[in-house]
């Protein structure tokens, strides 16, 4: 345990972001770096309670030995500690900036105080590790002469690419994208996690033997239409070879599908074709595409900048549109939420160690409310119709209040009559979420799709009906979290390895 008495001594203190209207003038990550000093007394909070609950099924999803490596960090042994948080994690640099932590929510010392910082200290022992030099490239001792393609390098292809090749076997990542990365590279912005932070990574796996293969679109032969990215690498010029995935599947001895739920829910409502409304995820990688490029976001073909600017729904991409278009430098800012305003307690239906289903301030509503006075959020929302300014272009959009203690027809809400409002807006940023992968890969494989058009595989095996072809990530399990994708890519590659060494044949920890 790390210091018996610590959690009444010390109270929690997360590492701060940088002063919001300081950090909206750069695109440079949020997060500011605090002293040893500070994590080794926060590491000292935990508890080290019998029944870790941090590591159980409501806590960390790829099992981190967070009581372990709190321990280590309150005794200063950084070294100790990043080797043991490597052992279960392989990105430890991506989940200790962007996880939204279900560790903490699941803390016991949670029930009476505030959680330990468990998020940061995970973050603390890898960034330490990096600047130490401990961090270095380990290539496999032996080759088993088997290949596997991995389609899709998000952090479920990568986690499964990393354990892959250090059992030894030979592996290609295949990403239609420019760049390696998946969401972590175009989805995420550069404030929650810096691009230099993901090649960083990918520059590591490259020196392991890992092979990456960027701008190869995986399918059909034929050029499809589907996916944003190759969408707009065609309109900027950026060549895309495209491959048919059955042609793949014989070139490997087995094939890992990690192509993330690309497909963005629509919002079908009249003047959606209007000039100035676009998915989320048309803005956010177009924005992160002209950062790379050019270091600012001027160059990018959708900008907020003077603009008044309208995102509809929430989650972490609605968040990361509304701090995209604030360091653009937008007119007016509002969030547009279809459910009501969550409790700020948890609800008696939701009790620890469960995730706290309650209302949030994210860093985004922190640099509106900064920016403009309040935080840009409207609840219970229903938006009706994008308005035409004669010109073909977006004019406004118009609303009606909801209430969701009352139902009307089939919709689980009604509307409240006389609550209809019209809201004057130049850009409207659609972030509804995703409906699953393209359809491309399984229709030309005749892989099963759920009712939610995942990949009908089970998590655990990842295996489809076809005995050399795995699935993982979202595109396995519909949208989720980076932790869950390093968690199925690591389950797929312990799947994998036992299809081609048999069962134990993975030589490093599954
Ligand atoms: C804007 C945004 C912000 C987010 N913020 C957070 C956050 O803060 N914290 C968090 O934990 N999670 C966050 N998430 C969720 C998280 O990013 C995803 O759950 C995670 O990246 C899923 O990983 P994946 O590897 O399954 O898929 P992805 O990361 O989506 O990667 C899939 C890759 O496959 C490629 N691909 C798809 N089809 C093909 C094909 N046919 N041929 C070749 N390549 C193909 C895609 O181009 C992509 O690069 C966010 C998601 C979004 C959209
Ligand atoms: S990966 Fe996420 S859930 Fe696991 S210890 Fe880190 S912050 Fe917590």
């Amino acid at each position: 345990m790390a210091k018996l008495t610590s959690f009444r001594e010390i109270d929690r203190a997360a590492v701060p972001y940088r002063a919001p209207l300081e950090r909206l003038d750069d695109f440079d990550e949020i997060l500011t770096s605090v002293g040893d000093i500070h994590l080794q007394d926060q590491g000292a909070r935990c508890m080290d309670c019998g029944v870790p609950f941090c590591q159980s099924v409501d806590g960390c999803p790829v099992d981190n030995l967070i009581p372990e490596w709190n321990d280590q960090v309150y005794q200063g042994k950084w070294r100790a500690a990043l080797e043991r948080l490597q052992q279960t994690n392989n990105f430890p640099e991506f989940t200790g900036r962007v996880c939204p932590a279900p560790c903490e929510g699941a803390c016991v010392l949670g029930i009476i105080e505030p959680a330990v910082t468990i998020k940061n200290i995970e973050n603390a022992i890898v960034d330490r590790g990096f600047a130490e030099g401990w961090v270095v490239a380990r290539p496999p001792a032996a080759r088993s002469g088997k290949t596997v393609g991995v389609v899709g390098s998000g952090p479920a292809g990568l986690a499964a690419a990393d354990q892959l090749n250090k059992a030894g076997h030979r592996v290609t990542v295949y990403e239609r994208a420019d760049r390696i990365g998946g969401l972590l590279m175009y989805g995420i912005p550069n404030m929650k996690l810096d691009k230099l932070v993901v090649n960083r990574r990918v520059d590591l796996l490259r020196q392991e033997g890992v092979e990456f293969l960027t701008g190869v679109n995986i399918g059909s032969s034929k050029e499809y239409p589907n996916g944003h990215i190759v969408s707009i690498m065609a309109q900027q010029g950026v060549p895309v070879k495209h491959l048919d995935v059955a042609e793949l599947l014989d070139q490997h001895d087995a094939l890992l599908l990690a192509t993330g739920a690309t497909v963005p829910r629509d919002l079908p409502i009249p003047g959606r074709d209007l000039t100035g409304v676009h998915f989320a995820m048309d803005y956010l990688t177009r924005n992160t595409q002209s950062l790379l490029a050019t270091g600012s976001f001027e160059g990018a073909a959708i900008s907020a900048r003077d603009k008044r600017v309208i995102v509809i729904g929430g989650g972490d991409t609605g968040a990361d549109c509304i701090a995209t278009a604030l360091r653009q430098g937008c007119r007016e800012m509002v969030n547009f939420e279809l459910l009501d305003r969550p409790p700020d307690q948890r609800a008696v239906n939701n009790p620890w160690p469960e995730w706290p289903l309650i209302y949030r301030t994210e860093y985004a509503h922190v640099e509106s409310a900064s920016r403009f006075g309040g935080d840009p959020r409207q609840f219970a929302l229903l938006t009706r119709e994008f308005i035409d300014d004669g010109r073909g272009h977006l004019a406004g959009v118009k609303t009606v209040r909801v209430d969701w203690s009352s139902r009307s027809g089939k919709a689980p809400f009604s509307e409240i009559p006389g609550s209809e409002e019209f809201w004057e807006c130049d850009l409207v940023l659609l972030s509804l979420g995703f409906l699953g992968p393209e359809h491309e890969i399984p229709e030309r494989l005749k892989i099963t799709c759920d009712e939610r058009s995942n990949y009908q595989v089970a998590h655990g095996k990842f295996v489809t009906e076809l005995p050399r072809v795995f699935a993982a990530g979202d595109c396995r399990r519909g949208q989720s979290l980076v932790v869950w994708a390093i968690n199925e890519g690591r389950g797929a590659a312990r799947a994998i390895d036992a299809f081609l060494a048999g069962p134990g044949g993975l030589a490093v920890s599954g």
